[in-house]
């Protein structure tokens, strides 16, 4: 069975949870093998990670030569690990910065790429959600080694023995790819709660809000959820635009998305309409939003939220 290489997401010296998802999906094409991009004293860790996920092995890339640099030279270096084992697909998270190194990458090797699947059939059929959520496209590269970046909560992950044999893998950057440098980077302001685009669990705030999302921030601790917003919220300087959903905001496929004080405008919904289940609570029981909610709930988020969180402590 020809190998499925997964590139792994790791960040804060762990390896996080798209990676998993992305191996469950890998197991449709083939038989899933990690690629470890980083430090070689992260490597053990990163190989009991995937183990439990069904990788069989684990490709690590020592990132001396490539730290400190942007994405190009990862680009190179997959190419390299890829022109040797001839895997069946490459997936990648998607992201900006990995979906820079996925185009550079099907570029080096002359290969179909298909970004922002939402999921991964038998026999290579990707599902993509197009304009806004408003069509799903099926799709399949038909060019080289199929390279897809898959949206973050798209599968479920699958626990599944794996062996992780770690593997070295030695490359060679050019300087041709050594021509951008991270000059600084800035963590960003650790909040506790999960990062927008990997939570399971969003809780938005819109202008309904009248700038006070102490009741969206309370619900979103009690779910362990992320918190979002909408850009009414944003440009009222309410929060930064790091917390946007949206078509200028971030695109986000959570398990469950509330929207709260959100009246569901287009561009809104172009970044959450893909998630699985979709509440809202809005005191306007015109809104557009309730169109495409699962479960609405037409009534002062003030009230609704804090006793919905009141009732979620309970249980
Ligand atoms: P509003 O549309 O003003 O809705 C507020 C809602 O809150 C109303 O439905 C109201 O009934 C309800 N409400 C009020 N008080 C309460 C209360 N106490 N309890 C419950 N409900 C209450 N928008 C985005 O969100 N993301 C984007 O990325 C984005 N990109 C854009 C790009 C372009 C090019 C353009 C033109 C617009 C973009 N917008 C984006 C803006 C978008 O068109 C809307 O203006 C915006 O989404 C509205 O935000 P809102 O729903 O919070 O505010």
């Amino acid at each position: 069975m020809s190998e499925v290489l997964v590139l792994v997401d790791f960040q804060n010296g762990a390896v996080k949870k798209p990676t998993f998802e992305l191996l469950t999906l890998a197991k449709r094409l083939g038989e899933p093998s990690a690629v470890f991009i980083g430090g070689s004293g992260d490597a053990a860790g990163v190989a009991e990670a995937v183990k439990k996920y069904g990788a069989e092995k684990l490709y690590v890339i020592d990132d001396a030569q490539i730290k400190g640099y942007l994405v190009a030279p990862k680009a190179e270096a997959l190419q390299q690990l890829a022109e040797k084992v001839s895997p069946a697909a490459i997936l990648i998270p998607s992201g900006a910065e990995t979906k820079e190194i996925a185009a550079r990458l099907a570029v080096k090797l002359d290969s179909g790429l298909i970004t922002d699947a939402v999921d991964i059939a038998d026999g290579g059929l990707v599902t993509q959600s197009v304009f806004a959520g408003n069509y799903t496209l099926v799709g399949k590269v038909t060019k080289g080694t199929p390279i897809i970046t898959v949206k973050p909560n798209s599968a479920a992950p699958e626990e599944a023995a794996g062996a992780a044999a770690v593997e070295e893998f030695a490359v060679t950057i050019s300087d041709a790819a050594k021509t951008a440098q991270i000059v600084a980077t800035q963590p960003r302001q650790a909040t506790g709660r999960p990062e927008l685009t990997e939570a399971a669990i969003i809780v938005s705030g819109g202008r309904g809000t009248g700038g006070d999302f102490t009741a969206v921030e309370a619900l979103a601790d009690e779910l362990h959820a992320a918190v979002g917003a909408s850009r009414a919220a944003v440009d009222s300087g309410w929060k930064p635009h790091s917390f946007q959903v949206g078509q200028t905001g971030k695109t986000v496929s959570p398990q469950l998305y509330l929207a709260n004080g959100i009246s569901g405008a287009i561009q809104h919904r172009a970044g959450m309409q893909t998630s699985k289940t979709i509440v809202a609570v809005n005191k306007d029981e015109e809104a557009p939003i309730f169109e495409l909610v699962d479960f609405g709930v037409v009534g002062d988020l003030h009230t609704v939220l804090p006793a919905l969180t009141e009732a979620i402590k309970q249980r």
